[in-house]
């Protein structure tokens, strides 16, 4: 598709400077050497006038300090938290710069898209940059009328090449009449719409998102002294803020079972933002005093939505610890334009996604005695993707920033995505978790290491990097073990099966039946998907096939991504009727007759499938520890 291939583009692109910059020497790499201009006592300043936000445009006027002579800004490219050069490029327009109250000209580098060059007039110590950002451009829809997500690394330029840890900015918004807003940035003054917050190193502000919104609650989940925890919510409607009681208990349990997993905390006042709209698209972005957080208008109080997707806030928070605390060495950088090396986000997202479902299930947000049917289902996946034959998990996360780009595209399975890396990161990480179990007959768990991992105690809101080797170690001091070997054979070699020892070793066993899993039958009904994958082989949204199994019935007789079912043996295509022929072929042992349509040709394709409906599920070895129920028990003090 067009856009789709516009990304992989600029990506291309952009990794091409830093070889063609190693290569010829002439244009240097990004880099964090330069003196920032913007100091504590002159910051840079930011208003961004949000008043236009429930019509998709803010604007942003910036004063940035210069000195005289060429000077070069730049658009953050590389956004922490989305692990790629996501930087939306082609949502700035109207882009105007002036110094002294006079235009300026200005010209984007030739190679660095990022990049913009003017040349600073004698006497002149800053210069206005002004530019409209478009809140639902091309990357993404943030505003609806009624609410709106705002990232600041979006909203700002900043001087080029220098260390955003000591480079200031002082933001300011301007919100639509009768709006409220959440973040964690300090709020200092408020006149009218408009509000000043304090002046932060650039990394701090661009890691302090807002959101703001005409209808919004804010319930606080947790205080202790000074310290808070929030939950910020922006929804559509009204009546998508009446939570249930019940549901918001379960979400104050989310920091104490946080604390009773990682023994500390490095925030002080943490804001769980969630927006609440059928027009914004699911999403988390971690921060470390925030998070940020998208999701359907019914999330907070339809059921299904909390068995499928009551990890969101959890996965992000844990993050706050396991991301922004303690950070892969070779994924921190100084400012937003050097490249992150993600071949470590196997821990990053692969532990933090069995981190935050496990602390879904432990604050009660969903049932604890669900989460073997929800392990069932991770496995099933992992074991049945081709694609794992030729790549191992450690490609998948090296090449993340593409495969995050790109996104899920055709044949997920068969080039694997990013979303493997969280899936199976789950399934190792249960791996780890079981094994230090096991081998100290149930004295240690995964919580002493993350108790290590997150020393020392109360640092507020600073990074400490680990390498591999340094989770081997900390992980060998909590239970002696060949962990490299371990990761070795899971993460840095060809596996043909996901980790599977972490399955008996908890006291269970994989088996298909007809019986219907519980979570695939709400993605059935949340997502409008039709999961054939373990029968004949397919898997469909709103009636069109997304991918097609390597040598499953479906792909023998040609079926592929694309197509639309019309007809299961001459009767109109529903769910609900393919899943009568489902179980007929089962008995009369005929091929099922699939009509599809696909760029206006229509045709016939016969599927030899006959073993009846085949869901996964987990089920007791009798005689042995249920490890499944003590991990996933409430471990927080009340
Ligand atoms: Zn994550």
């Amino acid at each position: 598709m067009k856009v789709k291939s516009i990304c992989s583009l600029l990506a291309i692109a952009s990794l091409g400077l830093c070889a063609l910059a190693s290569a010829t020497g002439i244009i240097p790499e990004p880099n964090a050497n330069a003196m920032p201009y913007a100091t504590k006592a002159d910051p840079e300043t930011l208003v961004l006038d949000a008043r236009m936000a429930g019509r998709g445009i803010a604007i942003s006027t910036m004063h940035i300090p210069v000195k005289p002579g060429p000077f070069t800004f730049v658009y953050p490219q590389w956004i922490p938290g989305y692990h790629s050069p996501a930087g939306p490029l082609a949502d700035i327009s109207q882009l105007t710069v002036s110094a002294a109250g006079r235009p300026l000209a200005w010209h984007r580098d030739k190679v660095d898209m990022y990049a913009f060059h003017v040349v600073v007039p004698q006497g002149v110590h800053s210069i206005k940059v002004r530019f409209t950002m478009l809140l639902n451009g091309g990357t993404s829809t943030r505003a609806t009328p009624n609410l709106a997500v705002i990232t600041w690394t979006r909203a700002f330029f900043y001087q080029n090449d220098i260390n955003y840890h000591h480079y200031y900015l002082k933001a300011s918004i301007i919100l639509p009449k009768g709006w409220g807003y959440g973040t964690a940035l300090t709020t200092v003054s408020r006149v009218g719409q408009r509000v000043n917050f304090a002046e932060e190193p650039l990394t701090y502000v661009g890691d302090s998102p807002l959101f703001t919104g005409r209808f919004y609650k804010k319930v606080l989940l947790w205080h202790a002294g000074n310290a808070h925890m929030w939950l910020d919510m922006f929804a559509d409607a009204p009546q998508d803020l009446d939570v249930p009681a019940k549901l918001l208990d379960a979400y104050k349990n989310l920091p104490r079972e946080a604390f009773a997993l990682y023994g500390t905390r490095h925030w002080y006042n943490y804001h769980a933002l969630l927006s609440l709209s059928n027009k914004i698209s699911f999403e988390g972005i971690e921060h470390h005093q925030s998070s940020d957080n998208r999701a359907p208008a019914d999330f907070m109080t339809n059921p299904a939505q909390q068995l499928l997707g009551g990890d969101l806030i959890p996965h992000e928070f844990s993050h706050s610890w396991n991301g922004k605390y303690r950070r892969p060495w070779d994924l921190q950088t100084d400012n937003y334009q050097i490249p992150q090396r993600t071949d470590l986000l196997w821990v990053y997202e692969g532990m933090n996604q069995y981190l935050g479902d496990l602390l879904s299930f432990r604050s009660g947000i969903r049932k604890p005695s669900e989460y073997p049917q929800y392990l069932a289902t991770l496995y099933s996946q992992m074991a049945t993707e081709p694609g794992r034959n030729t790549e191992p998990l450690i490609d998948l996360t090296t090449g993340a920033p593409y495969f995050y780009m790109t996104g899920f595209g055709e044949y997920p399975s068969l080039r694997r995505s990013a979303g493997d890396f969280y899936t199976e990161g789950e399934l190792l990480w249960l791996d780890v978790d079981t094994i230090i179990r096991e081998k100290t007959h149930g004295k240690k768990s995964l919580d002493n290491f993350l108790h290590l991992y997150s020393l020392p105690k109360l640092t507020g809101p600073i990074t400490k990097p680990y390498t591999r080797a340094d989770i081997e170690h900390l992980l060998y001091e909590v239970c002696p073990y060949d962990w490299h070997a371990f990761f070795q054979r899971h993460v840095y070699e060809v596996a043909k099966l996901p980790p599977t020892g972490e399955l008996r070793r908890s006291g269970w066993r994989l088996v298909y039946t007809a019986k219907p899993n519980p979570f695939i039958t709400a993605a059935e009904q949340i997502y409008h998907t039709d999961f054939q994958w373990l029968t004949y082989g397919f898997n469909s949204k709103a009636g069109v096939l997304s991918d097609v199994r390597e040598g499953s019935p479906a792909w023998q007789a040609g079926m592929a991504p694309g197509m639309k079912l019309v007809a299961v043996n001459g009767q109109s295509y529903t769910p609900k009727v393919l899943q009568y022929y489902l179980v007929q072929a089962e008995h009369d042992h005929e091929p099922t007759t699939f009509t599809v349509a696909q760029d206006g040709w229509v045709r016939a394709i016969k599927v030899g499938y006959f073993g009846g409906p085949r869901y996964p599920h987990l089920v007791r070895i009798p005689g042995t520890v249920n490890m499944l129920a003590k991990i996933m028990a409430p471990h927080a003090k009340h």
